[in-house]
């Protein structure tokens, strides 16, 4: 299988770690951006100078014809994408009744909407190639629910449904999909629970630490490793044992 890799949202955070792993590991990478330029043009410098294959594409996930046009894109440079990672992502605290119709779909279009439009634009090729394989980012806050994240957990549930689901069907045309669900990782998207949250955050997590994005990568390495062939549908928490 030629090893070429699409990373949503892979400008910062998680997503950057998952495309450093991959490419590191000798992936041609797609690193795909919504809004941060300099961020995902500075990576995929750090990458090439490293002797790895990368591009770098702008794409809004909840665009549809954006997603299609990235994917056709690294057709065009690589080859056919035969790994997926649905990373792209965007989390908001507020109480429920506080959240707005907007909010509420906007959380939607990003976590869910975006990880249907990638999945649709990578399978064609994926089927008539009888082999790929697609890796969705949830979170704890999806398998436990969170107070104050109601919409957050909604989608991030949804994306556990998403990959269940689709490693049924798709698992008799040799397509593996598999999930890896975060705890608390130091990344921008921390910054949103607060500077007071995070020493107890911390505290509550059994490993006594934060996670990094390279433990994430780490996870999302197995999924994308030829020696987890055998694995399909699962849900790997990585997250210090803070929902043990
Ligand atoms: P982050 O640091 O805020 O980075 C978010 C990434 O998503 C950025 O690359 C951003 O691109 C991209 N993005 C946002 N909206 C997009 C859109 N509409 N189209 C394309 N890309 C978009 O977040 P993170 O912490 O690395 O989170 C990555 C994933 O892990 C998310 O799915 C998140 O829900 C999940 N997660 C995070 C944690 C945590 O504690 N950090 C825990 C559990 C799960 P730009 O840079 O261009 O804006």
């Amino acid at each position: 299988m030629e090893k070429i890799a699409l990373v949503t949202g892979s400008s910062r955070g998680i997503g950057r770690a998952v495309a450093r792993e991959l490419a590191r590991s000798g992936w041609a990478v797609c690193i795909n951006y919504h809004k941060q330029h300099d961020c995902a043009e500075a990576l995929a410098a750090e990458l090439a100078a490293q002797g790895c294959r990368v591009m770098v594409q702008q794409a809004d996930v909840r665009r549809r014809a954006q997603v299609e046009a990235m994917v056709a894109a690294i057709r065009h440079h690589f080859g056919d994408v035969s790994l997926l990672v649905n990373n792209a992502g965007i989390s908001r605290q507020g109480l429920f009744q506080d959240v707005s119709e907007e909010s509420w779909r906007e959380m939607f279009a990003v976590n869910v909407d975006g990880a249907f439009h990638a999945c649709q634009a990578v399978l064609p090729a994926m089927l008539h190639r009888h082999e790929g394989s697609i890796i969705n980012i949830s979170s704890i806050w999806g398998l436990r629910g969170a107070s104050c994240e109601v919409p957050y957990a909604c989608t991030k549930a949804a994306v556990i449904g998403l990959t269940r689901s689709l490693a049924m069907e798709l698992a008799p045309s040799g397509i593996r999909v598999n999930c890896v669900a975060p705890g608390v990782i130091q990344t921008d998207m921390l910054q949103e629970v607060g500077e007071d949250v995070i020493p107890q955050l911390r505290e509550a997590t059994p490993l006594g630490r934060l996670g990094t994005p390279e433990d994430i990568a780490h996870a999302v390495a197995f999924f994308a490793d030829d020696k987890s062939s055998f694995v399909t549908g699962q849900v790997l928490t990585a997250d210090g044992g803070f929902i043990l």
